[in-house]
């Protein structure tokens, strides 16, 4: 479903050149939930801001089922992003909407008629447990509330896949566990392939299928969760897994 083919994304900058992401290969399978860990500035921002074309590689491509993402662009590629959405740690929520202004507004983007848009607000919100609350503004919210709004939002056009940037960063660990769990739900519910990048192997271990692993641009070991636990290769990885036993 998502093919990274031998990726690498070179950034200018005053200094001469920077390697972000180096020859990265991966394959992500429909309605897995795919972890990528690393340290700060290990390229994982870079890497999934390559899955969804808001960045272009210096060199390989990025296949996301069957469309060369790293090749289009403009309307195409509008199009294309309404089926790849993301998440951030952030939340980036709009400030002066309601929450159910807020996970409307991809849908007015789409031009979805009102009525269609109000019923499907509804679910949204029923889905990531906000009932109550649609009429309340973000700064009324827990840090927990906001990320399930920016989930119902990034959800509101159905798209095939979900790219979380840290998403649970911002937040306490119970919360932390909360979300996750709502993930894990949405993607068992809705066969929804879930690309989730953080630097806590805790996150990793909860709700992640497999993970690869990043060091200064490369993937330095890829695997399922459990083996990659048992049995990690890479020191990087070692240290990971010692945060966590
Ligand atoms: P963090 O955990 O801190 O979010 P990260 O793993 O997401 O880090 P990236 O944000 O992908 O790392 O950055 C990888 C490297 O690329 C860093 O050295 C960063 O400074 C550099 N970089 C990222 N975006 C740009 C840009 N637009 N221009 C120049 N350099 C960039
Ligand atoms: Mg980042």
């Amino acid at each position: 479903m998502i093919e990274v083919k031998n990726v690498t994304k070179i950034f200018k900058t005053k200094n001469g050149e920077l390697t972000a992401v180096d020859h990265v290969n991966l394959s992500i399978q429909k309605g897995e939930i795919f972890g990528i860990i690393g340290y700060s500035g290990a390229g994982k921002s870079t890497l999934i801001r390559l899955l969804n074309g808001l960045e272009k590689p210096t060199s390989g491509s990025v296949i996301v089922n069957g469309l060369e993402i790293s090749s289009i662009k403009g309307k195409e590629l509008r199009l294309a992003r309404q089926k790849i959405s993301m998440i951030f740690q952030h939340f980036n929520l709009l400030w002066s909407r309601t929450v159910a202004e807020n996970i409307a507004f991809p849908l007015e983007i789409a031009g979805v008629p009102k009525e269609e848009r109000e019923k499907r607000v509804h679910e949204l919100i029923e889905l990531v447990g906000l009932s109550g609350r649609a009429d309340a503004y973000p700064s009324q919210l827990s840090g927990g509330q906001k990320q399930r709004v920016g989930i119902a939002r990034a959800l509101a056009n159905n798209p095939e896949v979900l790219l979380c940037d840290e998403a649970t960063s911002a937040l306490d660990p119970e919360t932390t566990d909360s979300i996750l769990r709502l993930l894990s739900d949405i993607n068992q519910r809705l066969g929804l392939t879930i690309v989730l990048i953080t630097h806590e192997m805790h996150v990793i271990r909860k709700i992640c299928h497999r993970v690869a692993v990043m060091e200064a641009g490369r993937v330095v070991e890829q695997g399922d969760v459990l083996e990659v636990f048992q049995n990690p290769q890479a020191e990087i990885t070692k240290n990971f897994v010692m945060q966590v036993s």
